[in-house]
């Protein structure tokens, strides 16, 4: 996965995993700390990292800074990592550079500053506008904290601003996720992704529901409170371009739908090459996907030792290639592009399938159109097991 002229000016992405929370959210599998005390220490590795893999001949178009709370690091540090991919990497002149930000850990000057070092689409995760659903889900902010995070985004001229909400939530019903949504339309943000909250195995949460501390909501419901989503986003503008992810069609009907979708995720589900620093990030370029230990400490012991900090590597075979293809693209309301397909596996994709294929249209699951094959609204519902019964 070193230089390599087959990459030349190939378009991919930068992931940057910044491991530090305030505190853990109890539903949250994803890999972080609360000793903030290993900042300094995780920077310094961060960027020996960065130099460490500095020839990749990637065009790099997209940034993403997640985590974790990439809004704990002050602006300047945020903008040293920025400087530092620009001089180590090839970047875009249009690159888009996302930082997700918590509520509760931000202020108008962090914001600007956000700004100056680079970062130009903001990712705030509000998760949802009531106090009580806020306190289920462990999160240190409150409601109130979410329209002032907005509004200094906005001054600090980020024109491009994406919301995260939550739903399915244990005593949440249809008329109190309805007034989540729309007090987040009401922000008018350019982007918003609506996750269904799921127990994921291992987290306390999940814990708590098997010992039966509360009662999930019926997946009835949360069918329901998805359907309602697409509704009403889609009455108020929002594109659906993947099942949890809408953008904003602006009112003076920009020709390109794309232009509020998030870039960077897209490569996810495009199974575009993206390389990912700092613990835990993965890296993938189509077949090899690796990933970094999921230890800030021996991360940094590591790449101070002089070595890449990799936990694990797997090479796709081809049949996990297209298993990949047909999840990731079972995500995205444009589908499978068939013809891609085909091209790519040298294979038809609607006589493989034809069968099954047949069997989910005339259940209204699934939509094939000349060159593509899609989920119906009611199919997003069941994604999983369509995936499965397609591969
Ligand atoms: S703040 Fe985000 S990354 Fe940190 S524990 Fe909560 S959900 Fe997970």
């Amino acid at each position: 996965m070193r230089k390599n002229d087959q990459y030349q000016n190939q378009q991919a992405g930068i992931y940057f995993h910044i491991p530090f929370c305030v505190k853990k959210c109890p539903y949250c599998d994803f890999y972080s700390t609360t000793n903030l005390a290993l900042q300094k220490a995780f920077l310094k590795a961060l960027m020996r990292e960065m130099r460490m893999l500095c020839d990749f001949s990637f065009l790099f178009d997209t940034i993403y800074i997640g985590g974790g709370t990439p809004s704990v690091l002050l602006a300047e540090d945020i903008g040293k990592i920025i400087e530092t991919i620009r001089q180590v990497f090839k970047i875009s002149a249009d690159v888009e550079i996302t930082m997700e930000v918590n509520p509760g850990a931000v202020d108008q000057e962090r914001f600007a500053g956000y700004k100056s070092a680079g970062v130009n689409r903001i990712n705030i995760g509000a998760q949802s506008f009531q106090e009580t659903n806020l306190a289920f889900l462990g999160r240190i902010h409150s409601e109130k904290d979410i329209n002032p995070a907005v509004k200094w985004a906005r001054k600090a001229g980020f024109d491009n601003m994406g919301l995260d909400l939550i739903y399915g939530i244990p005593g949440q019903t249809r008329q109190s996720w309805l007034l989540d949504l729309q007090k987040a339309v009401d922000l008018k943000p350019e982007h918003l992704s609506c996750y269904m909250l799921t127990y994921e195995p291992g987290t306390p949460m999940d814990k708590d529901r098997q010992e039966a501390g509360f009662c999930p909501l019926s997946d009835n419901l949360v069918g329901d409170m998805f359907e309602l989503t697409v509704e009403f986003l889609s009455a108020n503008n929002y594109v659906q371009y993947e099942i949890s992810n809408f953008a904003l069609i602006k009112s003076d009907k920009r020709a390109d739908k794309r232009v509020n979708m998030s870039r960077h995720n897209r490569k996810y589900w495009l199974s575009a090459p993206y390389i990912g620093f700092g613990p835990a990030a993965h890296s993938f370029v189509e077949p090899v996907r690796y990933w970094n230990t999921r230890s800030v400490t021996k991360y940094i012991k590591d790449v101070n030792g002089g070595r890449l900090s990799i936990e694990g590597k797997e090479v796709l075979s081809r049949e996990q290639q297209m298993i990949e293809a047909i999840s990731l693209g079972l995500r995205m309301t444009d589908g499978i592009k068939t013809d891609v397909f085909d091209k790519k596996f040298d294979v038809s994709f609607k006589k493989i399938f034809a069968t099954t294929i047949a069997y989910l249209e005339e259940d209204g699951l699934i939509s094939v159109a000349e060159n593509r094959c899609s989920l119906t609204r009611k199919g997003m519902l069941f994604a999983d097991s369509i995936t499965s019964m397609l591969i």
